[in-house]
């Protein structure tokens, strides 16, 4: 049924696109002859990350033009804006950041601007940080859940529909289909990670990303920094999550694609356990890498992270 239904909404997007398409055309063959690009005149959304990118695009559909102001593979939490960026901001109809202080350069980025910008994890309940400098803090990873992901959906279509009041129908069909793939990969994670043995149950990552997910799943966590903006691992840092790993017996670590894996390196050397793989969290991958997609992302980190507890394909 589900299977079916989908395949009408696609059918239903196709002759949507199709429309669209004959009306590009229509207008074209109006137009002044060119041999130009023809123009996009459809309102633009800036996003901060790849991540909501991907997102906003499955919401917005044909209807609007998706950016994000970092590339795949950039760090977020310390990005430093261009004044490229401050320029296509000032052009954007909407900007989408994730809020509960992820992008530490924001505020200052939009205070400038006369944009409209809505924060996607808002309605999120947030898990607390319980240390570092960052202790009480909200960790701001809130996408790291499929459930809290339906809210930035929600946000989204909400957004969306404000922005393009004739393309609301719309949104709330997209938002829909969304969801039910975001439900399907939640319940994807949670047999996957189900399968592991209770003391394996452990994922020591770089930095404190997965709280969220750890939650959804039931995974004991350790992180070696709590959020990227100061990664550099102390000493005590480093001990700790060695102690850790070698308390718990943990057979395997990660680290993530936005930073060095040299801190977990020393963890690896000092407690014998395997560096277990790369997990991604604040970026996509680029369109032919690993994660191409959001929904690739918790795929590939659930994957990577059975794999390397239970040492399949070592
Ligand atoms: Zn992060």
């Amino acid at each position: 049924m589900r299977a079916r239904t989908s395949r009408i909404i696609r059918t239903l997007a196709g002759l949507t696109a199709a429309g669209g398409m004959l009306a590009a055309l229509a207008s074209c063959a109006s137009g002044p002859a060119s041999h130009a690009k023809p123009q996009d005149d459809r309102p633009v959304v800036l996003t901060t990350f790849t991540v909501l990118q991907d997102i906003a695009k499955n919401v917005a559909g044909d209807r609007l033009r998706v950016e994000s102001i970092t590339k795949p593979g950039a760090e977020i939490h310390g990005y430093e804006p261009t004044p490229g960026d401050i320029r296509r901001a000032e052009d954007a109809d909407l900007i989408l950041d994730n809020g509960m202080h992820l992008e530490a350069w924001f505020e200052k980025f939009v205070s400038g601007l006369d944009v409209p910008h809505v924060v996607v994890s808002d309605g999120v309940t947030p898990i607390d940080i319980s240390e570092d400098a960052y202790a009480g803090t909200p960790n701001p990873h809130a996408w790291m859940s499929p459930d809290n992901a339906m809210i930035y959906v929600d946000n989204m279509v909400r957004a969306f529909s404000k922005l393009d009041p004739d393309g609301a129908d719309d949104f709330e069909a997209n938002g829909k289909k969304y969801r039910a793939e975001l439900a399907e990969v939640k319940n994807e994670l949670q047999t996957g990670l189900a399968e592991l043995p209770e003391a394996q149950r452990a994922l020591v990552s770089c930095e404190g990303a997965f709280s969220y997910l750890a939650r959804d799943t039931g995974l004991a966590e350790k992180y070696i920094w709590a959020v990227n903006a100061e990664q550099q691992a102390t000493p005590q840092q480093i001990a700790s999550a060695i102690d850790f790993v070698k308390d718990r017996k943990v057979p395997a670590v990660f680290c993530e694609s936005t930073v060095s894996d040299a801190p977990m390196q020393r963890v690896v050397e000092a407690s014998g356990a395997r560096l277990g793989g790369t997990l991604y969290v604040d970026s996509l991958s680029e369109a032919g890498g690993p994660v191409p997609s959001y929904l690739e992302l918790l795929r590939h980190d659930s994957r990577t992270i059975v794999d390397g507890l239970t040492g399949a394909g070592k």
